[in-house]
């Protein structure tokens, strides 16, 4: 047989150069064993850092012991117990759940449960909404046309709705708050009926749309119309879930409980894993064998997922990510002082946003490339995000410390 071997399909774009041979807490090492400050923790998701032992000692511990039991024919200890764990950081009522292995998957899911649920088939997603990129969750996607471009046609029944984003609408957070939510009544009174809405969808933390938090007025905005309506709301907690924002959850900042959370990225520090959690009321009217799938729940990602959870509250990392994101962000200003570039940084704990914009306020998407490309060669790993790729944005681990977030912010200033 004639040899052959593999190339890299060219549609997997890497932002950076970096061959990651290994990765401890805050770091990257490549393999020459240069060191790399990792702001990005894998878009979101190693929170806990790079191979902290506790997740590692729990995965090693469960790999020699069951990798894969398939829940359908039978159940295992990791799953029943991530279960039951995950009961006691859920919204109260929020209190049933099962699991996939991605994003995608989890907000494919609650689409499903969404529509089975309320008998209903629209959805309302908002003005840079990223949800995944498998179809339907494609379909709820709008921070990027290459999300969408040709593969299409995409699912109907996708309104989207403008989201308050303060800035780019040149209002104030309680005016944008006021624009958005006359908007979207305005879509109910012209293009969807609430009463053929099944759900709205919404980040807490516009995420790939640019880095833009919810005002907590808009969430509550949404929770009210959504028990008016009848229909069901959402909270996209795939970046924003397990202490990301400095609070468990995104929607806690605004007090509000949604009907279905999604979750996914920080649950099990790197191990493939998601959930959708919704109340018994709402998972009953789902079809039996609708949902779910071969990996879901597998027992590794479970064990590591348990032994996250116990480094999230052994450590205080709720807490610290609060605490780094108030340090973090007042450093980026302090930077953003110094540069007319950077026309708006804002963030919620440790998810925070640089948008570069020329003088004249349009996006400005080279500087923000150079800047975070210079990040890099300085030893920062960054990424960028937002429709026009013009937001540098900050995701560290939540373990990270006070001279880490200085460090980084030293380096930013320089790449700036
Ligand atoms: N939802 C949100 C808010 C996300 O940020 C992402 C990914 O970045 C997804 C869904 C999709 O997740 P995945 O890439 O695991 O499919």
């Amino acid at each position: 047989m004639a040899e052959q071997s593999a190339e890299l399909s060219p549609l997997l774009k890497q932002a950076t150069p970096v061959l990651a041979a290994r990765g401890e807490g805050v770091y990257i090492y490549d393999e020459d064993d240069r060191r790399y400050l990792d702001f990005t923790a894998g878009i979101g998701v190693t929170s806990t850092g790079h191979c902290h032992p506790r997740v590692v000692e729990a995965a090693q511990r469960q790999v020699a012991t069951l990798i894969h039991g398939q829940y359908t024919t039978v159940m295992h200890r990791p799953l029943l117990a991530l279960t039951e764990r995950l009961g006691g950081v859920l919204p109260r009522g929020v209190d049933r759940l099962f699991f996939v292995n991605s994003g995608s998957e989890a907000v494919e899911a609650a689409l499903r449960l969404a529509r089975q649920a309320t008998g209903r088939q629209n959805a309302i997603v908002f003005q840079g909404s990223f949800h995944g990129r498998t179809m339907a969750a494609a379909s709820l996607t709008t921070s990027g046309v290459k999300i969408r471009a040709g593969i299409g046609p995409l699912m109907p029944g996708v309104v989207v709705s403008p989201f308050p984003y303060a800035y780019r609408l040149g209002m104030s957070e309680d005016a944008a708050v006021e624009y958005a939510l006359r908007e979207l009544d305005y879509q109910f009174a012209t293009v969807t009926s609430p009463q053929d809405t099944a759900a709205v969808f919404i980040e807490p933390v516009l995420g790939e749309g640019g880095y833009v938090p919810v005002p907590p007025a808009f969430l509550r905005g949404l929770r009210e119309r959504a028990d008016r309506h009848g229909f069901l709301l959402v909270a996209d907690e795939v970046q924003t879930g397990f202490g990301r924002t400095g609070r468990f959850w995104g929607h806690d900042h605004a007090g509000i409980t949604p009907d279905i959370v999604i979750t996914a990225k920080g649950l099990a520090s790197g191990f493939p894993l998601s959930a959708i959690a919704a109340p018994s009321a709402l998972m009953e009217k789902a079809w039996p064998g609708s949902q779910g799938g071969t990996y879901g729940g597998n027992a590794v990602s479970c064990a590591a997922a348990l032994a996250t959870l116990d480094v999230i509250e052994e450590e205080g990392l709720v807490d610290n990510a609060r605490v780094m994101g108030e340090r973090l962000l007042a450093g980026l200003r302090g930077v953003a002082a110094e540069h007319s570039g950077i026309g708006d940084v804002r963030g919620l704990g440790l998810m925070v946003g640089n948008e570069f914009t020329t003088a004249d306020g349009r996006p400005d998407t080279d500087t923000a490339a150079r800047a975070h490309r210079i990040a890099a060669d300085k030893g920062l790993l960054l990424l960028t995000c937002g429709p026009h790729g013009n937001v540098v944005r900050m995701i560290p681990p939540l373990i990270v410390t006070a001279d880490q977030v200085d460090s980084a912010v030293a380096v930013w200033s320089e790449a700036v």
